[in-house]
């Protein structure tokens, strides 16, 4: 017979039945959380465009990457920098996954202990189907935390892998020459990929190119941070994550019309409440699409999410890269500076720059009670709670650990401690 006339085999159709199943939980779940969002009220005009962005990613499984021809390189934490993929021709997607239903297939090869976020990225790969990952030319997964650095090994079976070594104390010089080493790699790798040879040029270029987008984020952390709510902290999120998935220069551009228009609202005094609610920073584990379920919960609660430091949000985005020396060498190594010493992630070594971070934030936006959130299994996070509760704890800021794993079975006990916890914050 005809080798195009063969029937499919007993273990294809069940491979198709369970990459459907796959699929539609993965949708269900975005309907979910993007018509949570569009509930809230308040939602501002120009949110249509961010939720049109998460919409086409997550639910109808196309993003601007199937209209282009542009390779796509997949990358896996905020300390790759975008300039460089972008200056070689290609694009950038983050692909630390909020998918609870990932979750259940990558649970069969990750160690049950293991964080939610790795599972979910384990078991995107593992069913495929979904565009953001299998239009991806090759993955850049930087080796962080331990959970990172097993998750890299298990992606090369379905992708080209690049491990990006990151620097585990900033202030050691030779882990940061070793990181400037690899970004030169992850260029000339990507260059084979997309054809390209990147010149200074293209790379200055695309320096200023991002600069534009960070103006805008800066003014948009300004403004959801005022003193009078012109914004919610979930609405605020979803348009931070929605960056991954877009054009950087109309993602800028829709960012403008956002915060014309919260200028607009400020202007008129038209808050979304006139009321004092409760002003909640979250800090802690990635809070990744479609998985909201923390800044929802804060808001359902009767709080306000004012600020964030995770890595989805405020933390990768608003940096300028500071240019001292506009050779080649100077450009990779002022993109470097500026991925990694600003951040202030845990898997560094020494990390007092986070909890400096997390006073001036509380300061710069009148915070009245810090969320600290763990994934389950997300040790790194963990091991700086304590400290950060003795600090705030001095300044008389309240905060509490809320431990999350990727599934629904949770959100009934953090309801409860939120809502004391906002209670609380209510009556000091
Ligand atoms: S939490 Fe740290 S390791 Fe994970 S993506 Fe964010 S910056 Fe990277
Ligand atoms: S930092 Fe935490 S959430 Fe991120 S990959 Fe590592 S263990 Fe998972």
């Amino acid at each position: 017979m005809d080798n195009a006339m063969k029937s499919p085999s007993i273990d294809q159709c069940l491979e198709e039945r369970q990459k459907e199943r796959f699929l539609n939980k993965s949708r269900q779940l975005a309907v979910k959380y993007l018509n949570k969002l569009e509930e809230l009220p308040g939602t501002p005009n120009n949110f249509t465009y961010f939720r049109k962005i998460l919409k086409k990613a997550f639910i109808e499984n196309d993003t601007f990457i199937r209209s282009t021809n542009e390779k796509i390189i997949g990358t896996y934490c905020v300390m790759v920098p975008q300039e460089i993929i972008y200056a070689a021709g290609a694009r950038p997607v983050q692909l630390c996954s909020g998918n609870y239903a990932g979750v259940h297939f990558g649970d069969d090869i990750v160690p049950r202990d293991s964080c939610p976020l790795v599972k979910a990225v384990v078991g995107n790969n593992m069913v495929s189907g979904s565009s953001i990952y299998d239009d991806c030319s090759m993955y850049i997964v930087p080796i962080t935390c331990d959970c990172k650095k097993k998750m890299a090994g298990i992606l090369k079976d379905y992708k080209e892998t690049l491990e990006l070594h990151v620097p585990i104390n900033k202030l050691d010089d030779t882990g940061m020459d070793y990181y400037v080493k690899e970004l030169y790699i992850m260029m000339e790798k990507i260059g084979r990929i997309t054809g390209k040879k990147v010149t200074r040029i293209d790379l200055e270029h695309q320096i200023d190119e991002m600069a534009v987008v960070q103006d805008e984020i800066y003014r948009f952390i300004q403004l959801k941070g005022n003193r009078n709510l012109l914004i919610r902290g979930s609405h605020a999120m979803a348009v931070m994550n929605s960056f991954s998935y877009d054009d950087k220069t109309c993602w800028a551009a829709n960012l403008k019309l956002l915060n014309n228009e919260l200028e607009v609202k400020l202007k008129q005094k038209n808050y979304i409440t006139k009321k004092k609610l409760p002003r909640i920073l979250i800090t802690g584990s990635p809070i990744a699409f479609p998985n909201l379920k923390i800044p929802l919960l804060i808001e359902e609660m009767g709080g306000v999410v004012v600020a964030d430091e995770t890595c989805m949000g405020d933390r990768g985005l608003y940096d300028p890269v500071a240019v001292c020396d506009t050779s080649m060498d100077g450009l990779m190594r002022a993109l470097a500076n500026r991925y990694v010493l600003p951040c202030s992630c845990p898997i560094f070594t020494e990390n007092r720059q986070r909890i400096e971070r997390i006073k001036q934030m509380v300061h710069d936006y009148q915070v009245d009670g810090v969320i600290y959130h763990v994934l389950r299994g997300c040790l790194v996070y963990d091991f700086e709670y304590q400290e950060m509760e003795k600090v705030l704890g001095e300044l008389g800021i309240s905060m509490i650990r809320v431990e999350s794993d990727y599934n629904e079975e949770d959100v009934e006990q953090i309801k409860i401690r939120m809502e004391a916890f906002v209670e609380m914050i209510k009556f000091r």
